[in-house]
C-alpha cells in the first residue's frame, strides 16, 4: 500500500468510528505494517470488519488484524508463477492441483448441464465443490445411473446414451463397449476411438 492509501484507510476507519484517533504515531505504525500488502485486499478486510456488526459493533480494527491471512504483494507475485487458469471455470488454480481441480470442475459442469436439460433444475456449484471426493463421486454416478435408467433416457440421442453407458460400465470396472447402432457413420467413427 502507498502512504496515501494507508491514510485514506485510516480516514475510512474514522468515518465509521468517530472516536478513532489519527495521530502521527498511528499513521507511522499503520503505514509500516500495511505497506507490504495490496490496498484492495486490506480494504476488503476492513469492509468485512465493519459489515460484521454483530461482533464488531463499536470495536476498532487494528493493522495486524486486517493483514491476518493476507498474502503480501511479493508473496502473491511469487505464487503467481505456479498458478494456471482453469479452462472451464476461469479460476486460477495451483499447478500441482490442476488435474484434480479439472476433474471435479468438468464433472460439476456436466452435472449442472444434465440437471438443467433433463430435470429443469439449477444446481449450486459452490455446494458441489464443498463435497468430499467420496460424496461427490457417489452423487455423480448416482445421477449418471438415474439418467441412464429413468425416463430422461428417452430424450437422449443414441450417441449420448452410448457414452453414458460406456462411462458407467468402465466406472464399474468393465471394458468400453463397441458402438452398436445402425448409423454406420457414427458407428465407424466411435469404433475408431477404441481401436488401438
Ligand atoms: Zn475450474
Amino acid at each position: 500500500m502507498t502512504r496515501q492509501e494507508v491514510d485514506s484507510l485510516l480516514e475510512k476507519i474514522q468515518a465509521y468510528r468517530q472516536s478513532f484517533l489519527i495521530t502521527k504515531t498511528v499513521i507511522a505504525e499503520w503505514r509500516r505494517v500495511l505497506e507490504p500488502y495490496d490496498s484492495e485486499d486490506v480494504n476488503k478486510k476492513l469492509d468485512e470488519f465493519f459489515k460484521n456488526t454483530e461482533e464488531n459493533f463499536g470495536r476498532y480494527p487494528d493493522a495486524y488484524y486486517l493483514t491476518k491471512y493476507l498474502k503480501r504483494h511479493d508473496e502473491k507475485l511469487k505464487v503467481g508463477i505456479n498458478y494456471v487458469r482453469c479452462q472451464i471455470c476461469q479460476q486460477p488454480v495451483e499447478l500441482t492441483e490442476y488435474d484434480k481441480h479439472y476433474d471435479r470442475c468438468s464433472s460439476i459442469e456436466y452435472l449442472c448441464k444434465i440437471a438443467e436439460k433433463y430435470y429443469n433444475r439449477k444446481l449450486n456449484k459452490k455446494e458441489l465443490w464443498k463435497l468430499s471426493d467420496k460424496d461427490f463421486e457417489e452423487k455423480y454416478w448416482k445421477v449418471c445411473e438415474e439418467l441412464q435408467s429413468g425416463q430422461q433416457s428417452e430424450q437422449q440421442s443414441e450417441q449420448q446414451k452410448y457414452s453414458l453407458e460406456n462411462a458407467l460400465s468402465t466406472h464399474k470396472g468393465g471394458k468400453p463397449h463397441e458402438f452398436k447402432i445402425s448409423n454406420t457413420d457414427i458407428s465407424h467413427k466411435m469404433r475408431g476411438v477404441y481401436d488401438d
